[in-house]
């Protein structure tokens, strides 16, 4: 087993570990480790929630979600010799949920939960249909998981971290700080908001206090959206094997990684969000000195992805396009045309006996693609999404028979509040 560089006891909440990691993005946070390029080494995670929601049949916990507090990060892991305008290479040699054998109570512990937030804490990609918090119960056996919550239904994970990023510069936070107030000015009583600003409350900065943490956490960039470094991209493919190419822009990158997912849907629509857990991941880290320059990396990562994704080979698709559910015709809207293809896949899904909200998490959790299949053909983009056929242990195909029927079980819980 690699060094663990930064490790994580169960037993403690986030800030009284032995080092603590942080929830916001700033240059002047300290890095917490130091690596040498060329290291293999290990991280601990918590999920992204620092163990607030619990395995249990209620939603209550995601209705009230500390959303001021996410995502708790492992880091910034310095490397030494990095520098600005270099290209930081991550491999991502192992990554997997907390290794212990019996169930326990924190996410990772051979269990792992999907929410969906209510519309005035969190939204989600589905919001106007589903406005209200959910929650499901994922256990992992054999690196596969079920629900008791959604029956019927069992697949393999595709562990990944949903965020790892470097550290930006101080010119590139004022960037996103300006930006984004910019977006949240035209609608700044949006619900949900249009973007999250600084929020020193909740705010974890590492080793840093008094008058220092007050000006980094007025000024430190929210963890929520993905961006220049990185950052929240929740792609399911950075899964084990995957090596990533992330711009420096401070000295020693500043590396951070958290949000551990068991498995993911592309666009993790649910939002709250994949299958969240707390784990490990092995990284080795190396060097291309002035590699932005070299190969125009500067707008963001580049990956190769990782080869051990699940093997599925057979899969039903629903295509949707950029038409509003009143009959109003968009402009080339990719992302209106993927809520129509989910609402499709859903609708589909619930004549065998599920629940629209069971649907929505199965399209949230398991390992469905989704495409950009036409963004050219004015007026209508076609986005379509892809469910493999084999998760299901049922016939999922249209025949002349007829939808064969499931027992939809216990459902999913809804928050009571
Ligand atoms: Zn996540």
């Amino acid at each position: 087993m690699p060094e663990v560089v930064f490790p994580l006891d169960s037993t403690k909440s986030f800030t009284e570990q032995s080092i603590v990691g942080h929830n916001r993005w700033h240059p002047d946070i300290p890095a917490a480790v130091q690596v040498d390029p060329g290291d293999v080494f290990r991280v601990h995670c918590r999920e992204w929630f620092d163990g607030a929601i619990r395995n249990d049949d209620s939603a209550d916990d995601i209705l009230n979600a500390p959303l001021a507090s996410v995502h708790v990060l492992s880091g910034p892991i310095s490397v030494r010799g990095a520098q600005p305008g270099d290209l930081l290479i991550v491999d991502i040699l192992d990554v997997g949920p907390i290794p212990q054998e019996d169930s326990g109570p924190l996410a990772g512990q051979g269990w792992g939960y999907t929410g969906v937030f209510a519309t005035n804490n969190g939204g989600g990609f589905l919001t106007e249909q589903f406005p209200d918090a959910y929650k499901v119960i994922w256990d992992f056996r054999g690196g596969v998981a079920t629900s008791r919550h959604v029956p019927n239904v069992s697949f393999t994970g595709i562990v990944h971290p949903g965020l790892m990023g470097t550290a930006p510069s101080a010119s590139l936070l004022s960037t996103w700080n300006a930006r984004e107030q910019r977006l949240i000015d035209t609608d700044p009583n949006r619900v949900p908001p249009l973007a999250l600003p600084p929020l020193p409350d909740s705010a974890v900065l590492g080793s840093l206090d008094g008058a220092e943490f007050d000006r980094v956490a007025a000024e430190a960039a929210r963890t929520a959206p993905p961006r220049e470094n990185g950052g929240n991209q929740d792609i399911k493919n950075l899964t084990k094997g995957s090596r990533i190419f992330y711009p420096v822009f401070v000295d020693g990158a500043k590396l951070s990684v958290g949000d551990l997912h068991f498995s993911q849907g592309d666009g993790e629509i649910t939002f709250c969000g994949a299958i969240e857990m707390g784990g490990f991941i092995d990284l080795h880290v190396d060097l291309i000195k002035g590699g932005m320059q070299t190969y125009g990396v500067s707008e963001n990562a580049i990956f190769m992805p990782g080869r051990t994704d699940p093997q599925y080979s057979e899969w039903l698709a629903f295509s949707g396009t950029s038409v509003t559910l009143d009959g109003e015709q968009r402009y080339l809207d990719s992302h209106l045309s993927y809520q129509r293809a989910c609402l499709h896949a859903i609708d589909y899904l619930t004549k065998f006996g599920y629940s629209d909200i069971q649907a929505y998490m199965i399209l949230g959790a398991a390992p469905i693609e989704g495409r950009l299949s036409g963004v050219v053909d004015i007026p209508n983009s076609c986005s379509t999404v892809y469910l493999p056929t084999e998760i299901f242990d049922f016939p999922i195909r249209p025949t002349k028979d007829g939808p064969h029927q499931i027992n939809p079980g216990q459902g999913v819980p809804r928050a009571t509040a």
